[in-house]
């Protein structure tokens, strides 16, 4: 069964666009996800199919009609679904997330516009995301960001073995890697990654991957429960003498 995803936007060729091309595109020609463009004016009031209204209480700005979202919900929310509204103020977007919706069998993404929704609409959420502190112009790229992190996750999408070790899959950002030439602008290759010795890869890419982690991204490290491989090659990164 693909997964399903709706997307409700007033600028359907915004995300129409990124999911023709490249990977998104492949992996729905694969059938391994179904993804629907809905021009939420469909769902608007009268002649001009009005779907955002003045907010109350004064200040610049439109705000989108809960009436609209629940017309549109109506038609398509199913018992299945995981309704999710893009929003600065909902929890950050994480690869954690990114599984949690890989699982799941139907998405709707709510993409809203100008200064944001009804605070109603809320309720008829499921969840609310953010894809980091900033503000953008609208939801499309926050929900084209979801979507893509999600999608490459199914199962078959892309190769298993890329995205169970890629960064943040064991809670670690990536290895450095390297491709020809062996040597470029003096700097050489790791001898490890050309030794043929796959034991000794894989436990040099553990500890790059824990020195960049920790270098990088400490916050990632705290709370996560090492192996003891992982306690023993973090002591020796940690013992290291630092670049002065
Ligand atoms: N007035 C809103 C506020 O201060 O939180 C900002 C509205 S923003 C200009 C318009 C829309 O862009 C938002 O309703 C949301 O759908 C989307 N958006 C903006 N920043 C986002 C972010 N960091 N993550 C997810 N969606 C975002």
């Amino acid at each position: 069964m693909p997964l399903e995803i709706d997307v409700l936007t007033l600028f359907p060729p915004m995300v129409e666009g990124p999911i023709r091309e490249s990977i998104p595109a492949r992996i729905q020609e694969q059938g391994l996800a179904a993804i629907r463009v809905h021009d939420l004016r469909r769902w608007g009031l009268g002649r001009h199919r009005t779907v955002d209204d003045y907010t109350y209480g004064g200040g610049a700005g439109m705000v989108l009609r809960a009436d609209v979202v629940a017309a549109a919900l109506a038609d398509l929310r199913r018992p299945d679904s995981v309704v999710i509204l893009l929003d600065p103020a909902g929890e950050v977007f994480r690869q954690s997330v990114a599984h949690a919706l890989a699982g799941s069998s139907h998405l709707v993404f709510l993409c809203p516009r100008y200064e944001g929704v009804d605070d109603r609409v809320r309720a008829m959420c499921d969840r609310e995301i953010s894809i980091g502190d900033y503000v953008l112009t609208g939801g499309e790229l926050a929900a084209l960001v979801v979507i893509d992190a999600v999608i490459r996750l199914l199962p078959g999408a892309i190769d298993d073995a890329s995205t169970a070790e890629e960064s943040f899959a064991a809670g670690l950002l990536e290895y450095p890697q390297y491709t020809r030439p062996a040597e470029f602008d003096g700097v050489s290759v790791p001898h490890v990654l050309v030794s043929g010795h796959h034991e000794q890869v894989r436990q040099w890419r553990l500890r790059e991957s824990l020195r960049r982690t920790l270098e990088r991204r400490p916050d990632l490290l705290e709370g996560r429960a090492l192996t003891k491989e992982e306690a023993k090659l973090l002591a020796e990164v940690r013992s290291e003498p630092r670049d002065p």
